[in-house]
């Protein structure tokens, strides 16, 4: 149980900000999980109500607030509509903090987030071993998103159409010492990420090519872990801040212009969290995380606005151009106001771009959500899918890994021939094309 003290004025400085919220209901109109449940408790409105009175309702009932609270996308589709500008994600991510530090973490969750994901080493260690032995309970199904299912019936997999684990991880192919490449214009370190490191290490290849094709010296630091989000959605601030720790004193030893990653997710939680959220820092390392989260970009964004992204001449009439349509990822559009940027690089790399209904509407996937709540998370999905059905396109393009794992699991379960893309990978293609 953590100090009591420390407990208090977390709860205290969540009070601070709880009061912002006036109770105008705005956020029920935009709440994913509202829209299927229509319940007052799953909206922000109602979870912000009980809040108020955590200190309170955590002595008396904290499984009961930990429910509650857990059944969130933590998708900010609230936060992005809210007159008050109530930030909603960092209040609910600090009063899961509370309750995981008044409560105590489960063993399985100290396993795993403490004894694994908080030790890079030790966890990709862990994963090569899974992949190697994931033929044993999922087989793959020969469709265009390249997902696997379970091979015999199990309550974890459901009827999932799952990414597979890649044979041949991004961090594997990297050279001991890492990447460091000159070039011509900004200097780009690149922070991996878990997903794009084990499940879409094409991703990562893209990302490289389209930076060195438009000459940005390109840093890669070997050894660096994931960015704490999973540790932090389930309120272990410890493995979180030890995990910003490791990857803090890895990037401090380049010199680079801008951090960029291709997961919207990553992004976000470098910029918005790892200041707000770390654990005690000293006034030298508050200064520090500002200052990385000030740096810190989408590729997208930095490729569009700094670096100025070629057109590739296809020769193609618009006609006779791919379709594809484009999914915003929840961290990118309502956490960073990234939109219009992915789309361009998308025109960019010779598409033609099908806008589909509510591209900005969450997928459903939330992380730990569709873990615990898959039914939910699946219901949400699916009017996702029958969105990008309805444009008529090719391919579905998304900047962030954990969409494409959701949109390509509905995409899957539904018979449908659409690939899922990062934009990074149709601008590397179009690349490829040009190459004689
Ligand atoms: S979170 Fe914002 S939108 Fe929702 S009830 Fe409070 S003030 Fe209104
Ligand atoms: S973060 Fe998303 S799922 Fe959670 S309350 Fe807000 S809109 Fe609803």
């Amino acid at each position: 149980m953590a100090d009591m003290k420390e407990l208090a004025n977390l709860v205290k400085e969540l009070e601070d900000q709880l009061v912002t919220c006036i109770r105008c209901g705005m956020c029920q109109s935009v709440c994913p999980l509202f829209e299927q449940t229509r319940k007052e408790a799953d909206v922000a409105r109602g979870k912000l109500a009980l809040l108020t009175g955590l200190m309170e309702n955590m002595f008396t009932d904290p499984d009961g607030v930990n429910e509650r609270l857990n059944r969130c996308l933590l998708c900010g589709s609230c936060a992005a509509n809210c007159p008050s500008g109530v930030n909603v994600v960092e209040i609910f991510i600090k009063a899961r903090a509370i309750l995981a530090e008044y409560k105590g973490l489960s063993p399985a969750k100290k396993l795993i987030f403490r004894q694994l994901l908080a030790h890079p080493g030790r966890f990709d260690a862990m994963v090569d071993w899974a992949g190697r032995f994931q033929g044993l309970f999922a087989k793959p199904d020969a469709n265009a998103q390249g997902t696997s299912c379970a091979r015999l019936v199990s309550p974890l997999l459901s009827n999932r159409h799952f990414m597979p684990l890649s044979s041949n991880p991004f961090h594997k192919t990297l050279p001991e010492k890492g990447v460091t490449t000159p070039g011509s214009g900004p200097k780009a370190a690149i922070f991996i990420g878990c997903l794009i490191d084990k499940i879409f290490p094409g991703v990562a290849h893209a990302s490289l090519k389209v930076l060195s094709h438009h000459n940005v010296g390109v840093v890669i630091p070997p050894g660096q872990g994931c960015c704490g989000i999973p540790s932090l959605a389930s309120g272990d601030r410890d493995s979180f801040t030890r995990l910003v720790d490791h990857n803090l004193a890895l990037f401090e030893k380049y010199d680079f212009d801008v951090l960029v990653t291709a997961c919207a997710t990553c992004t976000s939680t470098i910029k918005k969290l790892w200041p707000s959220v770390y654990k005690n820092p000293s006034p030298g390392m508050q200064k520090k995380l500002t200052a990385l989260s000030e740096k810190t970009m989408d590729i997208n964004q930095f490729l569009v606005d700094q670096v100025g992204i070629e057109p590739i001449e296809t020769g193609l009439e618009d006609a006779e151009k791919e379709i594809v349509t484009y999914h915003d990822p929840c961290h990118l559009k309502k956490s960073l106001g990234v939109a219009d940027q992915p789309r361009q690089v998308i025109r960019a790399a010779g598409c033609r771009l099908e806008e589909m209904a509510g591209s900005d509407k969450c997928c459903g996937m939330g992380g730990s959500f569709n873990v615990y709540h898959y039914d939910l998370s699946s219901a949400i999905g699916t009017l996702k899918e029958h969105n990008i059905e309805a444009t008529g396109c090719t391919a579905v393009s998304t900047g962030c890994p954990a969409c494409m794992m959701q949109i390509s699991d509905m995409l899957g379960k539904a018979g449908a021939s659409i690939r899922v893309r990062h934009p990074m990978e149709l601008y590397a293609r179009a690349l490829e094309k040009l190459t004689p």
